[in-house]
């Protein structure tokens, strides 16, 4: 187990009005202090991923991303210890390969140990364009537009409580690792198999991102694992306790108290093989399983 939370300090390293504000921040930080002291301070760029429980150093491993925001469109650079290197090195945001829920970090698991990630965050009371609709409609902005960052802050805090997805000790629909199942990625071909109301997002909203993020041709096609499962049968609360879905996440496995990991692990194999029945479409779980696989 990596212990990084001894590691703590943000230091500004530059803030000018054509560069924007220059930040690094130890990998102990917790990451939603950080959200909320940018949008204190009119920092740009990290307003839609507040609520996301953990410490910054985790945030570059699955590029941590909500509600139309990544970290791979804000990252300038990750320190990192290279265990196979023996040596520290620090990784400019293009050499983290950041891609959906993925980076360097996730696919060669156990070689580095994030120290700090310096982001390069824009100035100013607006947040970056809001492309995510559902957030958009509860902000009052067309998909595109802008919204003060305090608002953007409050309305994603809003929308995660609605679904269970800021952590609360006392609500059990909040003792989950968030979302299970990553968003599928489709070739054309597959998201044309999908029934016709299925949701369709591009592949890649990083295109949109800077540094880091490879602008290449994608025409796959990102559906909604949230959708997929409910339409294969497994609706909101799904399950038999202690393992269960979320009464207000389809995509969020809770556990009502008691639950063991392959509790968890049952119920999981259980959606993605009636989603694989039902659409053909496999779904991949988005936390790092530890000892435990859903294929076993
Ligand atoms: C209720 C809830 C909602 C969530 N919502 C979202 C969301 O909207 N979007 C999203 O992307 N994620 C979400 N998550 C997932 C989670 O919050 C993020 O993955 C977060 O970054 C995990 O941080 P952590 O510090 O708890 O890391 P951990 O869970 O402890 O670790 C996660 C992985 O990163 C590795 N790791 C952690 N720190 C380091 C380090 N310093 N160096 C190297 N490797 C390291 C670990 O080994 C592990 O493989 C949610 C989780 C919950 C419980």
């Amino acid at each position: 187990m990596i212990r990084t939370d001894g590691l703590r300090g943000v230091e500004t390293e530059d803030v000018a009005a054509c560069s924007g504000a220059f930040l690094r921040v130890a990998a102990g930080e917790p990451w939603d202090d950080f959200v909320a002291s940018c949008v204190g301070q009119r920092f740009v760029g990290v307003e839609a991923l507040s609520g996301i429980p953990g410490l910054v150093g985790a945030t570059p491993i699955q590029n941590v991303g909500a509600y139309g925001q990544e970290v791979s469109q804000t990252i300038a650079r990750v320190r990192a210890y290279d265990r196979r290197a023996g040596e520290v090195k620090t990784l400019f945001a293009f050499d983290c390969r950041f891609g959906y829920r993925s980076s360097v970090f996730k696919r060669e698991p156990g070689r580095y140990v994030v120290l700090s990630v310096s982001f390069q965050l824009g100035l100013g009371r607006m947040s970056t364009p809001v492309r995510y609709g559902e957030l958009a409609s509860r902000l009052g902005v067309e998909p595109g537009g802008l919204a003060p960052l305090a608002d953007v802050r409050e309305a994603v805090l809003a929308l995660r409580r609605g679904k269970g997805m800021v952590l609360d000790a006392a609500d059990h629909d909040t003792w989950s690792a968030g979302s299970f199942f990553t968003n599928p990625i489709l070739t054309a071909e597959q998201a044309a198999a999908l029934p016709e109301q299925a949701p369709r997002f591009p592949a890649s909203p990083a295109l949109f991102g800077k540094g880091g993020t490879v602008a290449v041709a994608d025409d796959r096609v990102k559906t909604s694992a949230a959708w997929l499962i409910e339409h294969a049968g497994f609706g909101k609360g799904y399950g038999t306790p202690p393992a269960t879905l979320s009464t207000r996440h389809s995509l969020a496995l809770t556990n009502r108290g008691g639950a063991t990991a392959a509790d968890l692990v049952a119920l999981a194999r259980e959606i993605r093989d009636g989603v694989e029945a039902r659409f053909g479409v496999r779904l991949v779980p988005e936390p790092v399983l530890v000892g435990i696989s859903l294929d076993d």
